[in-house]
C-alpha cells in the first residue's frame, strides 16, 4: 500500500493550480506535470533485491532477504537509512525511500530519498555473524553505493557499529578511493560525526519546542484571532504545564524524553515512557536521567518488575505498554514504529499534539480523523529530520577531512530546522490545513522546481 499517497497527491495539485509557481509552465502542460510528478513519487527509481548467502556459527548456510531501494536522486546522491527488522519488506523499504526523498527536500538538503533493508531480527544473531551480514550487504550493492551514489545511515535496528563495518567493508572493495562519507551514522573514531547519534532524538525535541516556545508563544496575539483549530491546540499547550507520554525508549525517546526533562522554556513533565516490555508511569513525572541510566546498563531495556525499579531508584508504577498511547496526556511523542495510531485505537487518543519521531507511526485514516478533530500532528519528515541533517553534516565533514565541535553540529542543526520551520509555521498556522500536508507542498515545490531548471518538465 502507497503510505500518504493521496496526502502527497493532493499537495502536488495544490502546487500544480497555482499558476503563480513555475508561471512559464505552459497551461496545458500543468496537468501533464502533475501526472508526471504524481508518477515520480509513487514509483521508486530502482527497487534492489538480493538474498544475502550468510553461514552461520552452528554451520548452517542461510539466505536473508536484503533490500536497497533508491526513489528519487532528483536533488542529489540518494540518501537514506538501513533497517534490520524482521518485518521489513520491500514495499515498506519503498514507502520509507519516498518519505526520505520528501523529508531531505524540505529541509533543502543536497538529497535523494533512500531505504534499506535486511529482514532479520538483530538480537538472534550473533556479532560475529551480524558482521558478515553487513559485509554481504555492501558486496551485494556494491555498485549501487558510493559517496555520490548511495549513502546509506542507521535505521531501525543499526547504529554506529553496523556502520563502521559497512564503510570499513566500501573501503575494502574500492582501494585508494573516497570512503570515508560512503556512510553515515559511523562511530566518532571512524570518520562519524559528534552528535550525530543524538541528532534525531534533539531534533525531535527541538522542533516541539521551537513550535511552541518561539513560535507560538511569540505570536500569541495574531494566533488567538485566527480560526485556524491547530492554533488554538498550539496556544491551550503554551498557557499550561503539559503531560508528556514517550512511545519507545530507543536512541530517540531517550533523548528526545530527556530533553523534555531538562527543557527550561516549557513546563513540560514527562510522565510515561515505554519499550517493548513495559509501560513506567508517574503521574508527578518520571526520573529521565535515571531511567536513561538504566537503560545504558540493561541492554537498553527500562525497568520491568518492583526489583528493578528499586535498583534504578524512580518512582514509578508499571503498567502494560500499549496503554501508553491512550493515557490522559496532552503530547504523545511517537518513538517506536511505524502504524502504531491506527483505526482501532484512532479514537481513544487524548494527547492534543502528537509529535511522529518515527517514520509513519500514524496510518493514513487515523491521520485524517485526528487531524479532523483538531490534533496537532507534528508530521516525521519535520520532526525527525535531526539525524539525517547531522548525516549532512558527517557527509561534508567526511569530504573535508575537517571537523566539527559538537556545539557547532548542535547549532547547525538547530539553525536547519529553525530555517525550515520559519518557512512552513506561518503558512500552516496561517491557513487552516494540516501541518504534514503544507511540508509535503514545500517538499513538491523544490522537487518540481529542480526538475523544471533541469529540462524534465516544460
Ligand atoms: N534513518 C534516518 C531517517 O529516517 C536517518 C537517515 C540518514 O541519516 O541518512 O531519517
Amino acid at each position: 500500500m502507497q503510505r500518504q499517497q493521496s496526502i502527497i497527491e493532493e499537495s502536488l495539485k495544490a502546487v500544480m493550480e497555482d499558476e503563480e509557481f513555475l508561471p512559464d509552465l505552459k497551461a496545458q502542460t500543468r496537468d501533464q506535470a502533475y501526472k508526471s510528478l504524481v508518477a515520480l513519487l509513487s514509483t521508486p527509481n530502482h527497487i534492489h533485491k538480493s538474498f544475502l548467502r550468510v553461514a552461520l556459527e552452528n554451520g548452517t548456510i542461510v539466505r536473508i532477504p536484503a533490500f536497497r531501494v533508491q526513489h528519487s536522486d532528483t536533488v542529489g546522491p540518494y540518501k537514506g537509512g538501513i533497517r534490520f527488522h524482521h518485518s521489513v519488506n520491500d514495499e515498506e523499504v519503498a514507502n520509507l525511500a519516498k518519505l526520505m526523498t520528501l523529508k531531505n527536500a524540505l529541509h533543502e538538503l543536497p538529497f535523494g530519498g533512500g531505504k534499506g533493508g535486511v529482514v532479520i531480527n538483530p538480537k538472534e544473531y550473533t556479532v560475529k555473524e551480524l558482521n558478515l551480514i553487513c559485509k554481504k550487504y555492501v558486496q551485494y550493492f556494491n555498485d549501487i553505493l558510493g559517496p555520490d551514489k548511495d549513502i546509506p545511515a542507521p535505521d531501525v535496528g543499526t547504529g554506529e557499529r553496523e556502520m563502521d563495518w559497512m564503510m570499513g567493508e566500501f573501503k575494502n572493495i574500492h582501494p585508494g578511493e573516497p570512503y570515508r562519507n560512503s556512510f553515515t551514522g559511523k562511530s566518532v573514531v571512524n570518520g562519524g560525526s559528534l552528535g550525530r547519534r543524538e541528532a534525531t532524538g534533539k531534533g525531535v525535541y527541538f522542533t516541539f519546542r521551537y513550535m511552541m516556545h518561539n513560535f507560538v508563544k511569540e505570536n500569541k496575539k495574531w494566533l488567538g484571532d485566527t480560526e485556524n483549530i491547530f492554533a488554538h491546540a498550539a496556544l491551550d499547550h503554551v498557557e499550561k504545564k503539559s503531560k508528556i507520554a514517550v512511545q519507545g525508549f530507543g536512541n530517540l525517546g531517550s533523548v528526545a524524553a530527556l530533553e523534555a526533562y531538562q527543557c527550561n522554556y516549557l513546563q513540560n513533565k514527562v510522565v510515561a515512557v515505554s519499550d517493548a516490555n513495559v509501560m513506567l508511569y508517574n503521574e508527578d513525572g518520571l526520573d529521565i536521567p535515571a531511567l536513561v541510566k538504566f537503560t545504558e546498563d540493561h541492554d537498553g531495556e527500562l525497568p520491568k518488575n518492583e526489583e528493578e525499579l528499586v535498583e534504578c531508584e524512580s518512582k514509578a508504577e508499571i503498567k502494560n505498554r500499549d496503554d501508553l498511547l491512550e493515557m490522559d496526556v496532552d503530547v504523545l511523542i511517537l518513538a517506536a514504529l511505524e502504524d502504531q495510531i491506527h483505526e482501532d485505537n484512532m479514537e481513544d487518543i487524548k494527547a492534543k499534539i502528537i509529535v511522529e519521531g518515527a517514520n509513519g507511526p500514524i496510518t493514513e485514516k487515523a491521520d485524517t480523523y485526528l487531524a479532523d478533530k483538531g490534533v496537532l500532528i507534528i508530521p516525521d519528515i519535520l520532526a525527525n529530520a535531526g539525524g539525517v541533517i547531522v548525516s549532512y553534516y558527517e557527509w561534508v565533514q567526511g569530504r573535508e577531512a575537517q571537523f566539527l565541535t559538537e556545539e557547532e553540529v548542535f547549532k547547525r542543526l538547530y539553525d536547519k530546522m529553525k530555517v525550515t520551520m520559519d518557512t512552513i509555521l506561518p503558512q500552516f498556522f496561517g491557513d487552516p490545513f494540516p501541518l504534514r500536508q503544507n511540508c509535503y507542498i514545500h517538499s513538491v515545490m523544490k522537487l518540481s522546481t529542480i526538475m523544471y531548471r533541469q529540462g524534465k518538465l516544460y
